[in-house]
């Protein structure tokens, strides 16, 4: 089968691979659509170091089945997939949070796992997820973000009349934001430093904010508060965007910078959520967190039911949440992609790869 494989830092190319064989408890997939995400652009880098050369990535995805062992999915049947696999004997698994397995792997991430970037992939059946009759099928490449956003704003217990924050407009910040509305709290504000995605934010109904702007003006689908004052600093232009001070930030983006403003432009008591990954390491004010007794909350992908119920949701949203999918390529377009996109000459937030494309 053909497949995308990393060999290092900027360096990716399509070849021809061995067909990967389901074992007793798979299944095997034709794939049709896998996202890029963020996380695969900055393993490609090397920023990370969480994809290693050789690896064919790709965790987003949605297939159809060709083959289940365990019977348990028929062929032909449109599922995403679950990229969390747990070891299935530990109390977090069997609480349906392998995502807190200490032996989890994560498909597309685990290096000796062939993933979706590829005309084919084995998945274990157990973490397939059907979509909805009908439900265009790229949708399902969508759910795996969204259900990191859905677990986010879970994590964060939010309320209708929390004032929320997010950091960071890319494919996670939009999906947090869309999960906070879906959590029946729409007013949420999304700082993002580039304006064609606070633009993509806009046209999704959300206020969006740049952090850096010196009156950290608004663009919002409502009417803007009084925040075009230069003399206002970017955390006051957060905070007067909101209406007062955050009651929950969400940090979308991970780093040092990032947490320094979630703590700038929240009330003392705060929850702070971070499920951005930028930066391996971060030092963080103590006494914003001691003094001021804010709450820094994990976040990291989703339990079993979040993921399958944002499944559900993402179908039944099909044309809401179409606007995400900013680009389309074939495989042999992949590499190209993954290039302009990671040295910033591509700026579309979501493309999807079609493997058969
Ligand atoms: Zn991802
Ligand atoms: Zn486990």
């Amino acid at each position: 089968m053909r497949a995308l494989v990393f060999h290092g830092p900027w360096e990716m190319t399509v070849e021809d691979r061995p067909e990967p064989v389901p074992g007793p408890g798979d299944a095997l997939l034709e794939i049709v659509a896998t996202g890029i995400c963020g996380s695969d652009l900055h393993g490609y880098t090397g920023e990370n170091g969480r994809r290693h050369p050789g690896q064919v990535m790709g965790h987003e995805t949605v297939g159809r089945v060709l083959r289940d062992r365990t019977g348990a999915h028929r062929p032909g049947t449109l599922v995403t997939v679950n990229p969390v696999i747990g070891c299935g004997g530990c109390a977090a698994c069997a609480a349906g949070t392998p995502q807190r397995c200490p032996d989890r792997r994560v498909i597309g991430v685990g290096r000796e796992i062939s993933a979706a970037f590829a005309e084919r992939m084995v998945a274990p059946a157990r973490n397939l997820v059907p979509l909805p009759e009908g439900v265009p099928a790229e949708i399902g490449g969508l759910v795996e973000p969204l259900a990191v956003g859905h677990h986010a704003v879970r994590r964060a217990a939010l309320r209708p009349q929390d004032r929320v924050y997010v950091v960071g407009g890319g494919p996670i910040g939009q999906a947090v934001a869309l999960a906070a509305r879906r959590a029946g709290n729409p007013g949420v504000v999304v700082g993002e430093l580039d304006p064609a995605r606070r633009a993509l934010l806009t046209r999704l109904g959300f206020a969006a904010i740049d952090p850096a702007g010196p009156s950290a003006a608004v663009s919002s689908p409502v009417a803007p508060s009084a925040t075009d004052d230069p003399a206002i600093p970017s955390a006051g232009g957060v905070v007067a965007a909101l209406g007062g001070a955050a009651d929950v930030v969400i940090d979308a983006v991970g780093s040092a910078r990032t947490l320094q403003a979630a703590f700038e432009v929240s009330a003392l008591g705060a929850r702070v959520v971070l499920v951005g990954m930028a930066a391996p390491r971060v030092e963080i004010s103590a006494y914003a967190v001691s003094t001021e007794e804010r709450t820094v909350i994990g976040s990291f992908a989703y339990g079993e039911a979040e993921f399958r119920d944002t499944a559900a949701w993402a179908g039944a949203h099909a044309a809401e949440l179409e606007p995400l999918i900013e680009g389309r390529v074939g495989l042999e377009q992949a590499p190209g992609t993954f290039r302009a996109l990671a040295d910033g000459t591509l700026k579309a937030s979501k493309v999807l790869v079609h493997p058969s494309g």
